[in-house]
């Protein structure tokens, strides 16, 4: 169905009554049926995304690389000089090079889409009268959308209710501040910035709630005009990878100068030119290894995919190979140490009088017992007091939690949930309540602001109730009240109180209130709009650990990980979870944020120690968060920060790794590099692990090209130097570099974690790949093959009566064997061959072993024999020639082994 003004421009100019009648829409949400038809006719609520890459370009980006172009000239040369078989072959040797890098290139790319997609943005509307969630693209012209803090906004949107709602819209203005937004009426002609009452699709909520309906979506939106060109960016390289593309550039112009100086040394020989030409191609294909930068992002995909099986989602694939070299882990408590299943278990009235509330988890199953008469409160009258506090608990609070069939339903704040379930257990429906005293406005909760609050009418008169962390709610207070009581606040009391919850690891609410006389509605209430109030009482919540986190922690310090509890929570209830969990060992102190506070700025030498020193801090703000990531990382270490609201994102950002929570806001996603789903504490760790071992991997696929390549052009030089003829011919070398390499390198990036790889200390994020351990490895088994094949061609030589023909295809087969052999060497710099098992990597194993096979069948192939100049041979050749092949184990495995000798003295 067409609506009148869908996407038209001055929506912030029409009366909101006005603007509900032309979209045909209402505050209670539109009907589901309606919502099909406009989704049928306007289309999903998305932006045209950028073209996919298809596998046909990609093929096509196979051919923009100039091995191609030296293989395709060769292919031509050979025409032109009568080598059909030749040139036929070059062209085989092409489509299989290009067609395998198409493939991996696609998969690649695949996978990275696979993940982008698992990054959905969520909305909250309401339609049909009740409120639900929905993906972002669901959204139709005339929904009723809410805003709250840290969320996209999801559409264009006229604003209908607004509280304290800031939006950032740089993106669309330029301006950096956010916008306090309000829903007056505007003027017709204002600027975008200035509408007020507005709220544009991609911007962010910086604070506040909002709610509103819908006037564009898609390529209706403001977003949308403008940006029909302004695709997404595609994401960048990992500079891992980028690094790999110079160095592959800087190995091939040194190959191909090399292959150059030996075609002139052959000349010099008396080689005819059309042989010296072949020769350098081939040598330069052979040697240089192109693979290196597919076979690395693969790496990099592999892992991330399989973070993501461990509840990891990599947004940025550098973030895979800087997990590994993590030393501190700054982590949240509340959801992320614990599983933020909030439960009320104490109730601490001013005057003694306290309470035990059973029961666990989000429902109302369970009873609140006064401790004194051991009496469940449900079965008297209710004492006053308490029948206060829980009014505030469910008037000051933006959850719901209702039974439905046989199950609980609830939606919101875990806090809030969880005193909705006390209130079911005092004996009364939360919901009568809410129906009972209608609330006239409410401050929710922002973990800046620490406390919510709702201002209602009671008997004609007018109430305010607040909720929140203590320190903050007593400091509005000046007096205390039992229900008949009120006397001027005995504070050491309280907090007396407060630190007897919070060491039991419970986390602790102060409740106050008070009738009001006068009262103005405010969109954008300030703490300094509040009146005195009287202090009520403390609730406590119990929040159970994570079961796995103990261990988390355990592995952490096995791998040189510090972990850092940075948490907005009272001091002693951080304390008591920390030392619960291990992470409070060392060191006991607790920081908190008034501590920092007193230390001065934060590069001074008093902050920094307090830094340096603790692993738990607390009643840390946001900017302190930011602050202490800050001081660890100029301090060198490499730091992983997790993170869930808005203000998290600058410390996000700072960190070396930014961890943002499934849970968490949009805001927290779109900056962090990577994303834990279930906000487990446990799977950061399960990250770095990965993270780990896809740096092994990397240099596993580095290391086997690498000396493949060196082994190659060892040989050469020796034979040419020796002034033998070439131990192999250009097509020869050619089918070598694609039996031994083809496949071979993807699959190391396959490899499967090693298990000492968590047991060791981080990565130095400085270490070169190319470490002394790389230069060894790829010298001496470059020199071990070369030296060893060069030998036997020598041998072969001096047989005299053996015509080269036969003696190129021992040569041939016995370097297929050790090249072969060697990608065994690098699936573990440190463990022996024959203790890796071969279910960590069934692809290698069976690559190896097909690659093997082809080649033996190819010696069988008349056709084959006539392209290669290869013959079959008698199985005690073959014998004779794999026994040749294996030192290339035998010195690695020595190599191994004196290597980890002299590591464990
Ligand atoms: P954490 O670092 O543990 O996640 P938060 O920033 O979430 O801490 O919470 C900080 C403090 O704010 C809590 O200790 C509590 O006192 C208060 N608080 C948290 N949630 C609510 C809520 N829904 N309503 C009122 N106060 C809250
Ligand atoms: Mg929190």
């Amino acid at each position: 169905m067409q609506l009148q003004g869908i996407g038209k421009e001055k929506w912030h100019s029409v009366e909101e009554n006005q603007v509900l009648r032309e979209l045909i829409a209402s505050r209670h949400g539109l009907p589901l049926s309606e919502v099909e038809e406009r989704r049928n006719f306007y289309g999903e609520n998305k932006l045209p995304e950028v073209k996919k890459v298809t596998l046909f370009q990609t093929i096509l980006h196979q051919f923009i690389n100039p091995l191609i172009f030296i293989l395709l000239a060769a292919a031509l040369a050979s025409i032109l000089i009568g080598e059909i078989t030749d040139s036929i072959f070059i062209f085989f040797v092409i489509i299989i090079n290009s067609g395998l890098g198409a493939y991996q290139e696609y998969n690649a790319e695949k996978s990275a889409e696979g993940l982008k997609s698992l990054l959905k943005i969520k909305a909250r509307v309401k339609r049909a009268g009740e409120d639900v969630e929905i993906g972002a693209e669901e959204i139709v012209p005339g929904d009723i959308v809410y805003l709250e803090s840290g969320m996209k906004v999801p559409a264009d949107i006229r604003l209908l209710e607004v509280f304290n709602l800031s939006v950032d819209e740089s993106f669309l203005t330029g301006e950096s501040i956010a916008n306090l937004k309000n829903h007056a009426l505007i003027d017709h002609d204002v600027d975008l910035r200035e509408r007020s009452n507005m709220a544009y699709a991609g911007s962010t909520v910086v604070s506040g709630r909002g709610m509103g309906v819908v006037v564009g979506t898609g390529v209706m939106t403001q977003v949308g005009q403008i940006s029909k060109d302004v695709k997404e960016s595609t994401s960048a390289k990992p500079p891992l990878v980028l690094r790999m593309e110079r160095f592959t550039k800087q190995v091939s112009i040194f190959i191909v100068i090399l292959s150059v100086l030996l075609g002139v040394l052959l000349r010099m020989g008396g080689m005819d030119f059309a042989g010296i030409f072949f020769f350098v191609v081939a040598m330069a294909v052979s040697a240089i290894p192109e693979g290196l930068p597919v076979a690395l992002t693969i790496a990099l995909s592999v892992a991330s995919n399989r973070m993501s099986k461990r509840n990891v989602i990599v947004r940025k694939l550098t973030a895979v190979e800087s997990l590994g070299s993590c030393t501190v882990i700054a982590s949240d408590k509340t959801g992320t140490l614990t599983v933020n299943q909030q439960t009320v278990r104490k109730i601490v009235l001013p005057f003694k009088k306290t309470f035990f509330v059973s029961g666990e988890g989000y429902n109302g199953v369970g009873e609140v017992v006064e401790e004194a008469l051991l009496l469940p409160v449900s079965l008297h009258s209710i004492d006053p007091c308490l029948a206060r506090l829980n009014r505030i608990s469910v008037l000051a609070n933006e959850g719901s939690l209702n039974p439905k069939n046989d199950q609980w339903e609830h939606f919101g704040d875990a806090m809030d949930v969880a005193l909705l379930g006390m209130s079911y257990k005092i004996g009364v429906d939360p919901n009568d309540i809410r129906r009972e005293f209608p609330i006239v406005q409410e401050i929710p909760y922002e973990s800046e602001r620490k406390y919510s609050a709702a201002f209602w009418k009671e008997n004609g008169v007018l109430h305010i109730g607040l909720k929140g962390a203590v320190e903050t709610v007593l400091g509005f207070c000046s007096r205390m009240n039992d229900g008949e009581f009120s006397k001027p606040l005995e504070k050491e009391h309280v907090l007396l109180q407060l630190e007897e919850l919070a060491q039991l690891g419970h986390r602790v609410l102060a409740f106050a209130g008070s009738p009001l006389s006068d009262f103005i509605r405010k969109e954008n209430y300030q703490d300094e709009d509040l009146p005195d109030l009287e202090f009520y009482g403390l609730i406590s919540f119990i929040d159970p650990l994570r079961p796995e986190a103990k261990d988390a922690v355990i592995k952490c310090k096995e791998a040189g990980i510090k972990v850092v509890m940075i948490t907005g929570d009272h001091p002693s209830t951080a304390a008591s979870i920390a030392a619960e969990l291990g992470i409070h060992e060392e060191v006991k102190r607790v920081v908190t944020g008034n501590l920092l506070e007193d230390a001065g700025p934060y590069d001074s030498p008093a902050y920094k120690d307090l830094v340096e020193n603790a692993s738990v801090f607390a009643r840390v703000s946001p900017k302190q968060k930011l602050e202490i990531v800050d001081v660890l990382i100029r301090d060198g270490e490499f730091v992983a920060v997790t993170g869930d609201g808005v203000n998290d994102a600058p410390a996000l950002k700072r960190a070396n790794i930014g961890v943002a929570m499934g849970s968490g806001t949009d805001v927290a996603k779109e900056v962090g590099s990577m994303i834990v789903v279930d906000d487990n504490f446990s799977s950061i760790v399960a990250g770095v692990e990965e993270g780990r071992y896809a740096y092994d991997n990397v240099r596993k696929v580095i290391y086997l090209l690498i000396s493949t390549g060196t082994a190659e052009i060892v040989m050469f030089l020796i034979s040419i130097i020796a002034g033998l003829p070439l131990p192999l011919l250009a097509v020869q070398l050619l089918w070598l570099n694609l039996v031994t390499n083809g496949i071979q390198d993807v699959a190391l990036a396959f490899e499967g974690g090693e298990p000492g790889a968590m047991q060791k200390p981080p990565r130095k994020p400085k270490e070169k790949i190319f470490n002394a351990t790389m230069i060894n490895q790829t010298v001496l088994s470059g020199l071990t093959t070369g030296i060893i094949v060069f030998t036997f061609w020598y041998w072969l030589n001096g047989l005299g009566s053996m015509i080269e023909l036969h003696a190129r295809n021992l040569v041939l087969l016995l370097m297929v064997f050790m090249q072969n052999l060697h990608a065994f060497n690098c699936r573990s710099e440190v463990t022996s061959v024959f203790k890796i098992p071969i279910s960590r990597n069934y692809l290698l194993v069976i690559g190896i072993i097909a690659a093997q096979a082809i080649h033996i069948i190819s010696m069988q192939i008349p056709l084959m024999q006539r392209v290669l100049r290869i013959e079959p041979i008698s199985f005690n050749e073959w014998l004779q020639i794999l026994l040749l092949a294996v030192p290339i184990l035998i010195v690695m495995e020595l190599y191994k082994f004196l290597k980890n000798r002299k590591a464990k003295q």
